[in-house]
This record gives C-alpha cells, structure tokens and sequence, in this order.
C-alpha cells in the first residue's frame, strides 16, 4: 500500500484545487513558515477521518474552509481527495486504488466517498482502523506531538500503541459483542 496522491481544494490555506503527486522513494515538502506544509498533513488527516478541530487547530470544524485573504473571497467549501496504491490489498477492501474523498460545506453539511461511491465517515475509519494509519497512529506526526506523546497519561500511550498492534480492532468488536 502506498500514497499515490492528494488533491486539496478549498482546505486552508489552500484556496486552488492543488494536487501533490508522490513518486517512489521519499518526498520532502519545503517552504518557508506558513506557507502550507503542516495543512497539507492536516488535510491528509482529515480526508482519513479527524473528527476534531482542535487537533486541526480550529475551533470548529468549519475553520478548516478557506477563509479568504484581503484579496480573495472565502470559499464556500473545502475538498480533499487521497489516492491510495492497494495492490497489496493491505486496506481491506478489493480495489487495487482506493480513492478516499471528504467534502465539508459552511453550512454544516459533509460528504465522504470511498472511490467515488457516497459512504459515511465510519466507513473510512473502518478502512483505516488497525493499518496504523488511523487518527491515533504513529504515522503522521504532526509539529510538537513527540513531545505530547512522550508527556501523555500512560493509559493514553497504551491505546497508541494497542492501535499501531493491531489489537483496536479486536477490541470494538469485542465491547460491540458484550453490548449486543
Ligand atoms: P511552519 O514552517 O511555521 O510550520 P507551515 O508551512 O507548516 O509553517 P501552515 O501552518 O501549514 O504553515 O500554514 C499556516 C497558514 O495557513 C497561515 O498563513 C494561515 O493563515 C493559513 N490558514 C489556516 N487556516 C486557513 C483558512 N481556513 N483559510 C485560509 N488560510 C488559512
Ligand atoms: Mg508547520
């Protein structure tokens, strides 16, 4: 499994449609403060599920839509599209390209797609749970979480890395079970 692609629009400070293609080897994103690079991880992020604005620093989610600048109008909608190479088949799903879409309106109202087709937001957590790509995983770090990591409650640290074993999954389903 490996990123292909991702198309911003309207996320940020990213007002144009922008898409960053990721060839083999390693990608490094450069530019001066402010210029973009954390929203881009942020918009990665979110388009996989993050439900909280706090942690996309906003106040609420709609913050994360273009806000406008002196000379540009806020836009009315923010747009993310991620392309994922699944071959391997490592997200457990049958297509070879999984193409994760999410969409949120200033009125409130979202949109999410799994290649194309309208689903909702469990179904992309779903995708993502126990890969070690979800919302609590190691594989996006974002700017001053080593240190949050490290200073987390131990409780906290555990369920990190319960994810990243895998055992998250087993662990819903097990509360889902004894609920039912
Ligand atoms: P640094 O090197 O300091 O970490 P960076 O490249 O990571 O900088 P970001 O934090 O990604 O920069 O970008 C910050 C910019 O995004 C700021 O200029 C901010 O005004 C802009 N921004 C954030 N939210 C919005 C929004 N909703 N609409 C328009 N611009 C926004
Ligand atoms: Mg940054």
């Amino acid at each position: 499994m490996k990123l292909k692609s991702i198309e911003i629009s309207g996320f940020k400070s990213f007002a144009d449609r922008t898409k960053i293609e990721f060839r083999d080897g390693m990608t490094g994103i450069v530019g001066p403060n402010g210029s973009g690079k954390s929203n881009i991880t942020e918009a990665i992020r979110w388009v996989m599920g993050e439900q909280s604005a706090k942690s996309l620093r906003g106040g609420k989610m709609p913050d994360i839509i273009f806000a406008g600048t002196e000379k540009r109008k806020p836009l009315a909608r923010a747009s993310v599209t991620i392309v994922f190479d699944n071959a391997d088949h490592f997200l457990k799903t049958n297509y070879t390209e999984v193409v994760v879409t999410r969409r949120l309106f200033r009125n409130g109202d979202s949109q999410y797609q799994i290649n194309h087709i309208d689903c909702r937001l469990k179904d992309i957590l779903n995708l993502f749970i126990d890969t070690g790509l979800g919302r609590e995983s190691f594989s996006i770090i974002s700017q001053g979480r080593v240190e949050s990591i490290f200073n987390s409650k131990p409780e906290d640290r555990r369920s990190i890395i319960e994810e990243v074993a895998g055992v998250l999954e087993y662990k819903q389903n097990k509360q889902k079970a004894e609920s039912e």
